[in-house]
């Protein structure tokens, strides 16, 4: 079985030098694209590789890419990596920073040379400390080498590439609040379109693209669409890395081929649950995807197969709900989180989720009432697509409603005081 992304990883996790990296293939690519290929092949060989974003959304790589207006009067445009990995449970992107910096700095100048881009950003998760350094490291190494700078190769093309650590806020990986942050403004989303693929960056043509993403490049120029096609079991190309947490046995992150199975996921990798544990559900992708429980065992982990199952594929890290844990406790966790990180802009978002967040805090400590789990189901649909300004709050709402839909009961009893067994240290006060 290939495994492209994490092939050259070490054991030890140390990253590659660029020697070591040159040893194994690195930079390839970069030569190819600059020698033999012009942009539009680029965006011809991604655009038919059919990748889809690993940030969450999965939307086509290929055709992103291809609202970037080519007008060669353009003095400016910009490549970003969202590097600003903040989704609850999700730590994939944070394995390629730190161990395979030099692969996506490959990508990124390979993309930015298909859309004809001249300056880059890494736009890095505060936290990530470690992927700091070894990034900085790397473009230093790159730019001491040729790779980056004025006139890479001889090749005429020029990029600059720049890291820039976020002060950690959630909303900065949604990629118009993001924007703004760079641009030394309070990060809000801004109101889409015009996307920034033709206004982005200081309004002028922006690529954002996800880490996992962008390490998908050097690969794909290398090897073709056809080869990254096949790399999948199903239509949805690749592989994907995918995590899991929970209380299973093996915790962790693996490469493996798009479209494997929750189960094999699950019970091959993950080593299955924990003893005396029992699978309830889980969320396939991230905090901000629906639930998906037992009989949703054997769907294909791709984002077709996902959406049909009423999820979605998100980031591919899955969190595990067991049945000793309380679900109002799981999420009512995820609603302080996604509360703390509301960025306050818009009105349904910024009020509704503490309010949910107070609603379930209080069935928890006993003083539910009748009405709460009507007045949940109505926030789920207040807050959901349409009716705020960035998708936050309808993410939020995806763990909400499908445990409102899969597990009513424990809500139900946390109502009429019959609490559920729980292992959960959260405190449950009664007066
Ligand atoms: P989105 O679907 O609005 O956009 C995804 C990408 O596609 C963006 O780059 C956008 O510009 C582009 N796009 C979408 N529609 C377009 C159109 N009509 N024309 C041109 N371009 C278009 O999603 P989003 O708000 O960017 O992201 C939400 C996702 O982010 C969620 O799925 C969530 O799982 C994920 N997320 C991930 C993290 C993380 O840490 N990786 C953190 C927060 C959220």
């Amino acid at each position: 079985m290939e495994r492209p992304l994490t092939e050259h990883i070490r054991k030890d996790l140390r990253p590659l030098t660029l020697k070591e990296y040159e040893q194994v293939g690195g930079y390839q690519s970069v030569r190819k694209a600059l020698k033999d290929m012009a942009p539009k092949d680029i965006q011809s060989v991604v655009k038919d590789s059919n990748l889809r974003g690993r940030g969450g959304a999965g939307f086509l790589t290929g055709l992103k890419w291809s609202f970037v207006p080519m007008d060669s009067s353009i003095d400016t445009k910009y490549l970003i990596v969202n590097a600003d990995e903040m989704e609850p449970g999700t730590f994939k992107d944070r394995l390629l920073l730190e161990s395979a910096p030099h692969q996506l700095i490959e990508g990124m100048i390979v993309s930015a040379y298909g859309i004809q881009a001249n300056i880059s950003f890494v736009f890095l998760r505060w936290a990530y400390k470690e992927a700091a350094n070894n990034i900085r490291f790397a473009i230093q190494e790159a730019y001491d080498a040729g790779y980056l700078g004025h006139n890479i190769l001889g090749s005429g093309f020029n990029l600059e590439m720049h890291l820039h650590t976020g002060v950690g806020r959630y909303i900065c990986g949604e990629e118009t609040a993001l924007l703004n942050s760079l641009e030394g403004k309070r990060a809000t989303p801004r109101a889409k379109p015009p996307f920034p693929q033709v206004s982005g960056l200081f309004g002028k043509p922006t690529i954002v693209n996800n880490v996992e993403t962008l390490s998908c490049i050097p690969h794909i120029v290398n090897k073709g669409a056809d080869w990254f096609q096949k790399l999948s079991l199903t239509n949805d190309a690749g592989t994907k890395l995918f995590g899991v947490s929970g209380k299973v046995r093996t915790p962790g992150l693996w490469e493996l081929p798009m479209g494997i199975t929750m189960r094999e996921l699950l019970e091959e990798h993950a080593g299955g649950m924990q003893d005396g544990l029992k699978f309830r559900g889980a969320l396939p992708g991230g905090a901000s995807t629906d639930f998906l429980v037992e009989q949703h065992l054997d769907v294909k982990m791709d984002y077709v197969s996902i959406a049909a199952a009423g999820s979605r594929l998100g980031t591919g890290t899955m969190i595990v709900l067991d049945d000793k844990t309380s679900v109002v406790g799981f999420v009512r966790n995820l609603m302080h989180f996604f509360a703390q990180e509301s960025c306050g802009f818009c009105t349904p978002c910024r009020e509704g989720i503490p309010w949910i967040e107070k609603i379930l805090t209080s069935l928890e400590a006993g003083k539910g009432e009748g009405h709460d789990l009507n007045l949940l189901d109505f926030h789920t649909k207040y807050l959901g697509p349409g009716n705020t300004f960035c998708a936050l709050a309808p993410g939020a709402m995806e763990p909400l409603q499908s445990a409102l839909r899969y597990f009513r009961k424990d809500f139900e009893q946390y109502i009429a005081e019959e609490l559920p067994h729980t292992t959960d240290p959260l405190p449950v006060k009664r007066n």
